[in-house]
């Protein structure tokens, strides 16, 4: 029974019992793990500390070989994400992100890469900045980085150049050539610009996302494309998702 440290973003908890729950981390260092915390009390739990959402943990657990839950001994506070407490949508994305991670991620899978763009996800919409490319920029780089990427350089079908009028099949996972369209007929329109900027975003590092200008028109095309692409991927929507298009779109401008 190995011990494994590492840090760990919170993707979701579960309570079990009074004082213990089923945990899912986004690790540094081994990927998505599943543990179990027992006796969550003391200081922290009372200061309100233990295991918040949108919060980095240093934790120390014991890597049981062939079970898909560890045991965590220790999970010490970090790094909070707390401004995404003023904002309801910003949260509501933040959970979103993490959702879509925890349900998209196999186990003890490491990805440096899902790790730091969880990071910059929850900072930008921690901070506010660039909120409206934050989460087109996280779904198009999290399919990039798990290997979901839909082929946007040539058609997905046959292998040849794309017009200029491409379709985008999300069965398929790709852009289709006119001579192609017949191989999805629920394939949809996909404009240059929108297949410009998703390439753009992948390869757009978050630091780097102010420089980007991506139109509000383009962003909603992106925004669906990703959607429906996702959704098929998940095989369902996600909870957060579902209650965002629920809610905050009948309610009030959206932010993206
Ligand atoms: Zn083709």
């Amino acid at each position: 029974m190995a011990i494994q440290k590492t840090q760990a973003i919170l993707l979701a908890k579960k309570e079990i019992r009074q004082t213990s729950c089923i945990v899912s981390f986004y690790t540094k260092d081994f990927g998505k793990i599943k543990g179990l915390i027992k006796g969550v009390r003391g200081k922290q739990a009372v200061f309100g500390l233990y295991l918040q959402e949108f919060s980095v943990y240093d934790i120390v657990y014991y890597e049981k070989k062939h079970r898909d839950i560890h045991t965590i001994s220790e999970c010490d506070f970090k790094q909070a994400f707390r401004a995404l407490n003023s904002s309801f949508e910003r949260r509501l994305w933040a959970y979103y992100a993490l959702e879509l991670t925890d349900r998209l991620t196999p186990l003890e899978d490491k990805n440096a890469k899902v790790y730091e763009l969880l990071l910059d996800t929850l900072n930008s919409l921690n901070t506010g900045q660039y909120v409206d490319k934050a989460i087109i920029a996280f779904q198009i780089k999290f399919l990039e980085y798990q290997g979901y990427m839909p082929q946007l350089e040539s058609c997905v079908n046959c292998g040849g150049k794309l017009p200029q009028d491409a379709r985008f099949s999300v069965r398929l996972g790709g852009l289709l050539c006119a001579k192609c369209f017949s191989a999805d007929i629920q394939s949809f329109g996909a404009t240059q610009g929108a297949v410009f900027s998703m390439k753009k975003l992948v390869q757009t590092q978050f630091s780097d996302m102010p420089r980007i200008s991506i139109g509000e028109k383009l962003r909603d095309e992106i925004a669906i494309l990703l959607d429906r692409f996702i959704l098929y991927q998940t095989g369902e929507h996600l909870k957060t998702k579902r209650f965002i298009q629920n809610v905050i779109a009948s309610e009030a401008p959206a932010c993206r």
